[in-house]
């Protein structure tokens, strides 16, 4: 073998998969995971998308899935998956046995029982990971480096038996420690564990990214390197403001808040591992490796702005109830919030009034058959004197740690959606100020955002 090992420093690197559809991404990856002797724990992605109409790995394994659980074949659509891969090896000039083993595995997961349709379709979707981690490391053989494929499972991997959504167990930090022992190059596939009874289980869609910040977490790793398709993250959303700032720094509560609203850059479950462990993560390009990225640290210490991103989603509704004296009746709320449980609904924010008080949920968890079971509870129960469901509502996040020590943010906010003409629905604030949110209608969004970049960015962000 050509490397030589040294132990010590470690990175966790993860690469998503925008950087591995193509044969040509994927030399890029494996030059990229050489260049740097402390990149020892690798962690990928199915393959993605390679252009904007085309189909992600992990979404032809659902759909094969899918056929097979209504008493269709799903052939087709596994072949889809299949032949990705083959792509990818004959791009890579390698040899084509290469994808014989891949294509036998999809085969057979596609033929697997199909009795629980959860853990069915979780083994399907796992099978675009599993397959392209043993690929990478295959491809760094062949380049005479040290580098092994491990399963989740011998590595200790053990989540919740929640398929499709499923969270890391405690027990599994201990486990997946020994990782940093292992010689050379380990492959990790992203996005699935195994649950306790030895099933295969998958974290929510774009998975891999907590996968990453696990093992970053479990091995104390220097940095948790998370590679994607964009050179940082941005003030706000490329698709609504043209050429936002970079952001080179962000503390781990900015980014909880902003990928919480849509900054769809680094899954909001994955930063919870890293904050407790403390481990920095660093946001960057693979087919750019040379720009900064973004940094993501307990503290930004110097940073003079109070606001770092403008975040915006929408899709989201309002149950609005008022009644007379409602501030002194006791168990008004938790009645309420009693009500929505019962229907397995969360929720997002409760702003409220001394009469009145407003509940925020995502349009996905209140579709119109809950909503009207909803309303006659609220009625029943709670006997508001006014009740109504209000939906094609937005809500905007203006982010930044500096708010809290800095007089006039709000004012700033709200003269600028003013001006703009843009009715403001709703304010909150949480009382550690890392946010405040800003409920619009859904077709006064864009124009918000511009305003509030525009105030926040263009002029001069740090007056105070
Ligand atoms: N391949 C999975 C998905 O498309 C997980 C990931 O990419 O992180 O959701």
């Amino acid at each position: 073998m050509a490397q030589k090992w040294r132990m010590g420093l470690l990175k966790v690197s993860k690469f998503g998969g925008s950087s591995l559809a193509t044969g040509e991404q994927v030399r890029q990856v494996c030059d990229i995971i050489t260049a740097d002797p402390d990149r020892r724990l690798i962690v990928v992605s199915a393959p993605g998308k390679r252009h904007k109409h085309d189909i992600k790995v992990t979404d032809l394994l659902i759909a094969a899935a899918s056929e097979r659980l209504m008493g269709k074949i799903g052939a087709s659509e596994c072949a889809e998956a299949i032949e990705r891969y083959r792509n990818i090896v004959t791009e890579l000039k390698l040899p084509d046995e290469v994808v014989e083993p891949i294509a036998r595995d999809l085969t057979e997961r596609l033929s697997n029982d199909t009795d629980d349709t959860d853990l069915y379709m979780d083994t399907m979707k796992a099978g675009g990971e599993d397959n392209c981690a043993r690929l990478i490391a295959q491809v760094l053989q062949t380049r005479d480096v040290e580098a092994h494929y491990v399963n989740p499972k011998d590595a200790g991997l053990l989540l919740s038996d929640e398929p499709g959504n499923a969270q890391v167990l405690p027990e599994a930090y201990n486990r997946l420690r020994n990782l940093s022992e292992r010689p050379g190059i380990t492959i990790f596939p992203g996005f699935f564990g195994y649950s306790k009874e030895g099933h295969i289980v998958t974290f929510s869609r774009g998975g891999s990214d907590i996968t990453g910040a696990i093992l970053a977490s479990a091995v104390r790793a220097e940095v948790y390197e998370n590679f994607t398709d964009v050179d940082s993250v941005f003030a706000a959303k490329p698709s609504i403001v043209p050429n936002p700032a970079p952001i080179s720094e962000l503390t781990y509560r900015e980014m909880r808040e902003l990928s919480y609203a849509g900054f769809s850059v680094f899954h909001d479950e994955a930063l919870e591992p890293v904050y407790r462990a403390m481990v920095p993560v660093h946001i960057r390009n693979t087919n750019n490796p040379k720009s900064a990225g973004t940094l993501i640290l307990p503290h930004c210490n110097s940073r003079q702005t109070p606001v770092v991103g403008i975040a915006a989603m929408s899709h989201v509704c309002c149950i609005y109830l008022s009644k007379y004296l409602m501030n002194r009746q006791i168990g008004f709320g938790r009645r309420l919030l009693q009500i929505l449980e019962s229907e397995n609904i969360s929720f997002e924010h409760i702003p409220s009034g001394i009469d009145n008080l407003s509940v925020i949920i995502r349009e996905e968890n209140l579709p119109t058959d809950k909503e009207k079971r909803v309303v006659e509870q609220i009625r029943k129960i709670l006997a508001p004197e006014d009740i109504s469901v209000e939906r094609g509502l937005s809500l905007i996040m203006v982010v930044g740690e500096g708010m809290q020590h800095t007089v006039g943010i709000a004012s700033r906010a709200t003269t600028a959606l003013a001006d703009s003409k843009v009715n403001i629905e709703i304010i909150n604030q949480g009382s550690n100020e890392v946010s405040m949110m800003f409920g619009v209608k859904s077709n006064d969004m864009d124009t918000a955002v511009r305003a509030l970049y525009a105030e926040f960015f263009n002029g001069d962000n740090n007056s105070s």
